[in-house]
């Protein structure tokens, strides 16, 4: 037995805070596999390997391991080799090179192996770009989220004022655009919708205005 909800889109769409809380509502866990791609770039920088070195990149993902889960918030908790990563993930660096990391073949594959695991026995809400598409294609219900640039790079902007980190709006705008575009062209699985998802535009509407929205869609 397993159901899984699928939401997938770009940055700063609300997407991560929906999961979580959609997750709690629906009694279910919340899988939050971008945090298993910052994971694995992370794990590529402390190499000193260069991201667009593909060959590279695939060789220290493939010797490492990688693991999400849960704390008791609900919280994304990252663990690289046994470490606690979750704050370092986050860092700039990691947000700069995460989009070449993640159009490495053999990357995919571990994660979403990984990935189908971690959501075998119940039911999840599971996040990302692809989960819909390409991770589980047979969800029970489908969602993406999309915004304008401006409102989601906002959104990110003010995430990272409450985390504490350095953040400046244009930085943060021309950050989203730009991971927009490596993540919608890259030739494996691309970002985009499933035929069979519902699209919800979170640009004007609060995040309990898209979880109500979600929920309904789902318990439809
Ligand atoms: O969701 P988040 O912004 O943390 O994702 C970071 C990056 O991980 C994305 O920009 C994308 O390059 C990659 N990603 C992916 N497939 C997923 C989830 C994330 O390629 N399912």
């Amino acid at each position: 037995f397993s159901r899984v909800v699928t939401i997938d889109g770009p940055a700063g769409t609300g997407k991560s805070s929906v999961s979580r809380q959609l997750a709690r509502r629906l009694d279910g866990d919340y899988l939050d596999t971008g945090a298993m791609y910052r994971t694995a770039t992370l794990a590529v920088l402390r190499a000193g390997v260069s991201p667009d070195d593909a060959q590279a990149v695939e060789s220290v993902v493939a010797s490492v391991e990688i693991d999400v889960c849960t704390d008791n918030d609900g919280q994304t908790v990252a663990m690289l080799d046994g470490e606690d990563v979750s704050a370092e993930i986050r860092e700039n660096d990691v947000t700069r090179s995460v989009s070449a990391v993640s159009a490495v073949g053999a990357v995919r594959d571990k994660l979403v192996a990984r990935q189908r695991e971690l959501a075998a026995g119940h039911l999840i809400v599971a996040e990302g770009r692809d989960v819909g598409t390409v991770v589980f294609p047979g969800a029970a219900a489908k969602i993406y989220l999309t915004a304008t640039p401006a409102a989601r790079a906002q959104r990110r902007h003010r995430q990272d004022q409450r985390a504490g980190r350095d953040s400046d709006y244009a930085t943060v705008l021309a950050d989203v655009e730009r991971r927009d575009h490596l993540d919608s062209t890259r030739a494996i699985s691309p970002l985009r919708p499933a035929e069979d998802a519902v699209t919800v535009d979170t640009s004007d509407m609060t995040i309990d205005e898209v979880i109500d929205r979600l929920e309904s869609l789902v318990r439809k």
